[in-house]
């Protein structure tokens, strides 16, 4: 078991505080939570709400579609949050956000923990965001219907790198993004299916040509699938 000063505490605020843990639940992330290795706590944002519906959104200021999560109420929960577990950065899930990289994970699985706000609706109320010194972190240039999902995989890609977590610490020194690379072909048995081979120097038992294969490989894929992580791993 883990002592409380090395769990790495995740908080999450939603509207929809039933979907966590869900899936983190599971597998890898699962374990680590019943080993106290993580502790994940979902604050419902309509706890905070002042009226008899429990709202949380209004409509637009200068009009539009949908509606926006309101700054007083996200506020609120923000102090709530901030009062239980200090000392952790913000951050809001938003498409609007800078991308989320490995290396912010990294980061952030040193660190104690986080905060997570999760939007609905059209997002959130600008003024909440400059007044609580919030981070905007994006999953991807697409949209999503709520920041849950996008929450999960955030506290996913961090607890896998908490010590404990992954069993062989050296598969994710090899991982993806790790090195600036995308990650070398992988194979296992049988050794021929459908008429394709592993590559032979798999076989080989020559650790050093071996290395040198994955090596070139994880350069060939990353030239050709992701130049723009080619071209930053050359400059830097
Ligand atoms: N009106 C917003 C826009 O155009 O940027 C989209 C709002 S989206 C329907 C509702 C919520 O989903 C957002 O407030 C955010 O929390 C979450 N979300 C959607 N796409 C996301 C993404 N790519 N990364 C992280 N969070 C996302």
């Amino acid at each position: 078991m883990t002592t409380d000063a090395e769990t790495w505490r995740a908080q999450v605020l939603t509207i929809l505080p039933e979907l966590f843990p869900g899936p983190l639940a599971a597998s890898l992330s699962g374990r680590a939570l019943v080993e106290g290795r993580w502790s994940l706590a979902a604050i419902d944002i309509r706890d905070f709400a002042t009226d008899v519906h429990r709202s949380v959104d209004d409509t637009p200021a200068g009009g539009g579609p949908g509606m926006v999560m309101r700054a007083d109420i996200l506020g609120a929960a923000l102090d709530h949050a901030a009062e239980r577990l200090a000392g952790v950065p913000t951050i809001y899930l938003s498409p609007r956000g800078t991308p989320l990289t490995q290396a912010r994970v990294r980061a952030l699985a040193e660190g104690p923990g986080v905060t997570v706000l999760c939007g609905r609706f059209e997002g959130v109320d600008e003024r909440v965001l400059e007044a609580r010194d919030v981070e905007e972190v994006s999953i991807g240039d697409y949209v999503l219907s709520g920041g849950e999902i996008a929450a999960m995989v955030l506290i996913d890609a961090v607890v896998r790198l908490l010590p404990g977590v992954v069993g062989d610490a050296g598969s994710l020194r090899e991982e993806s993004f790790e090195q600036g690379l995308l990650e070398y072909p992988h194979y296992t048995r049988p050794r021929d299916w459908e008429g394709r081979a592993i590559p032979e120097v798999l076989l080989s038992g020559d650790h050093g040509r071996i290395a040198d294969w994955r090596r070139a490989e994880a350069e060939r894929l990353t030239r050709e699938r992701r130049p723009d992580l080619w071209e930053r791993r050359k400059k830097g």
